[in-house]
């Protein structure tokens, strides 16, 4: 028999600590296992440390941070694991390592128990495969940091029983999470989705539209976005970030619209990461931070463009914008954004509602892509992608039919 609100979560590195303060705080019994005893040890140390905090914050009371703590256990033996409903993998990105780690505990778990995995971009069904439990198997894909952020990504894979599905996602709601379903494909929704956010912005520079600050200031004030696309690749990382937009390049069959940006490969190449070593992007040493990328061909006009339907666009938005090269950027980088959305939906990656929850939820958008769609009206958004593919004369903004 598996107990409802008990689960073992395998790897109590950053993702796993967060998750099992989710899950503890809400009311789960959770069973901690990390090759390291340590790690696990300091893990729920952590854990503590910043529900006191919370606590201090006038969040929860004492008592509620009291109570999760005492439901956390770190496993001394594994067949202290028979009862836990869920088991919950997230210890490094590696299918052997995953595979060679869970393997042993399904002995030790119920039959019926679930198999979840935090991975960010390895295959949920080929993991159930090696596993030789393919309808237990399923993606519970917290963001980080676990605790704040509000979205779980649940990935179906090809073989898991749509009850474990539901299950997961139940579990998730009722940690206060957003839910996105989305099928088992190379970056999921976010990691794919977001991307354009990110290479449209570069593209533009290497165009010789803008400068990064203008277009990060851009992005902030027209589009709402909390970051511009530079601060946010700063703070990634250039490497943590490229190396995404590699595999999700290389594993949907390299489309020009999510081709890898020169710039930010040179960036990389040269050792400016972001914020992490000084340099990237901006230069992290001054205040505000200055932009280390000058754009040599800076543009003011672009010859010889039509901006009937972008000025359209802008008015049915209200952008109230007097400067033609930011509504220009703004559009080449939401319609890049609005145009991998469309691309999902068609190659089955997840519905509507669940791509608009994941960008909304998983990186902050202020609307998600098909609201803004509809806010624009789905002739005008198909006019302005037309304009915007004669601007740019690549394909990447041709939309699915
Ligand atoms: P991490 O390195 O912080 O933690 C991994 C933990 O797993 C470590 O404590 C390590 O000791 C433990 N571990 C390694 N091998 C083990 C084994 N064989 N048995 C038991 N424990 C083992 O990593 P993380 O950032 O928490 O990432 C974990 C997973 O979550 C990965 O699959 C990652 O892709 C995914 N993920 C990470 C993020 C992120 O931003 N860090 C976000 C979403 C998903």
């Amino acid at each position: 028999m598996t107990v409802e609100n008990e689960i073992a979560i395998l790897g109590t590195g950053a993702m796993g600590a967060g998750i099992a303060q989710v899950a503890a705080i809400h009311g789960w019994s959770v069973r901690m296992i990390d090759c390291d005893p340590e790690t696990a040890a300091k893990a729920k140390d952590g854990i503590g440390t910043r529900l006191q905090r919370q606590v201090e914050k006038g969040r929860i009371s004492e008592s509620e941070a009291g109570e999760a703590m005492v439901r956390l256990h770190i496993v001394q033996s594994d067949s202290e694991l028979d009862s836990c409903e869920v088991l919950l993998e997230a210890i490094v990105e590696d299918m052997e390592i995953k595979t060679k780690a869970v393997a042993p505990l399904l002995d030790h778990l119920h039959s019926e128990a679930i198999i979840a995995t935090n991975t960010s971009s390895l295959s949920v069904t080929e993991l159930g495969q090696k596993l030789g439990c393919p309808s237990r198997v399923v993606g519970m894909h917290f963001f980080n940091p676990a605790p704040i952020m509000k979205l779980v990504e649940v990935i179906r894979g090809r073989e898991t029983d749509p009850v474990v599905v539901d299950r997961i996602a139940e579990i998730a709601s009722s940690w206060n999470k957003h839910v996105a379903v989305a099928a088992d494909t190379p970056g999921f929704i976010v990691n794919r989705v977001a991307r354009p956010y990110y290479l449209e912005a570069f593209r533009c520079m290497e165009d010789g539209l803008a400068t990064a600050d203008l277009i990060d200031e851009t992005m902030r004030s027209l589009g709402g976005f909390r970051m511009g696309p530079f601060e946010l690749t700063d703070f990634i990382g250039h490497d943590v970030n490229t190396a995404t937009t590699r595999t999700v390049w290389d594993c949907w069959n390299r489309p020009t619209r999510l081709a890898p940006s020169l710039m930010q490969e040179q960036l990389v190449a040269e050792g400016r990461l972001g914020k992490k070593s000084g340099t990237g992007v901006y230069d992290w040493s001054t205040e505000p931070p200055s932009p280390t990328i000058h754009p040599s061909n800076e543009a003011s006009t672009v010859p010889g463009f039509d901006m009937g339907s972008i000025m359209k666009m802008a008015n049915q938005l209200d952008l109230k914008c007097q400067n033609p090269i930011q509504t220009i950027v703004f559009a080449r980088i939401l319609f890049a954004i609005l145009n991998e959305a469309l691309w999902a939906q068609h190659d089955g990656v997840a519905e509507a509602a669940d791509i608009d929850t994941a960008m909304q939820y998983g990186v902050n958008y202020p609307i998600g892509p098909f609201k803004w769609m509809e806010d624009i009206g789905l002739d005008l958004v198909k006019e302005t992608m037309k304009s915007l593919e004669s601007m740019t004369g690549d394909g990447r903004f041709i939309t699915p039919d």
